[in-house]
């Protein structure tokens, strides 16, 4: 026994400097990727601002000075790694339109999963927790078998 922990105590701080080395290249390989994308945004931003009137492209509101914060670039295609130079997959859209516009596609994707185009209902026989009760029996089963051993 006290050989064991003797062997654990010579074992673990080895393996915990080992875990913050993991960790921190693990951090580091995070910090680069969002550097990175900020970066990306940034240029994409920088263009699509260069190239399009400051105007959202839905409600038509106008931008100007510091105002053009509130003014955020939308990938058409929902891919934002897909930037071509002509700025054809790019739509300036004010903060709230563009908001609107992902909730409104949330919606279309949900309907689109349930294929029927209508508004689910709840059915009566709607049972949710269905399968549970064998679950639990499942584990209780379990559990004795456990206690049997
Ligand atoms: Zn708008
Ligand atoms: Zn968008």
């Amino acid at each position: 026994m006290r050989h064991y922990i003797r062997i654990r105590e010579a074992i673990s701080p080895m393996s915990t400097k080992e875990n913050q080395k993991k960790q921190a290249s693990r951090d580091r390989i995070v910090a680069e990727a969002r550097r990175n994308q900020a970066a990306r945004e940034k240029t994409y931003r920088e263009k699509a601002l260069k190239m399009f009137p400051w105007v959202c492209g839905r409600c038509g509101r106008e931008f100007t000075g510091r105002r053009v914060r509130e003014l955020t670039v939308h990938h058409k295609d929902h891919n934002h790694d897909n930037n071509p130079p002509d700025g054809s997959n790019w739509e300036l859209l004010c903060i709230y339109c563009h908001d609107n516009e992902h909730a409104r596609d949330q919606v279309a994707e949900w309907y689109r999963q349930d294929g029927s185009g209508e508004t689910p209902q709840l059915q009566s026989d709607n049972k949710p927790f269905a399968g549970l009760s064998d679950l639990l029996e499942k584990a209780a089963n379990n559990s004795d078998k456990d206690k049997a051993d």
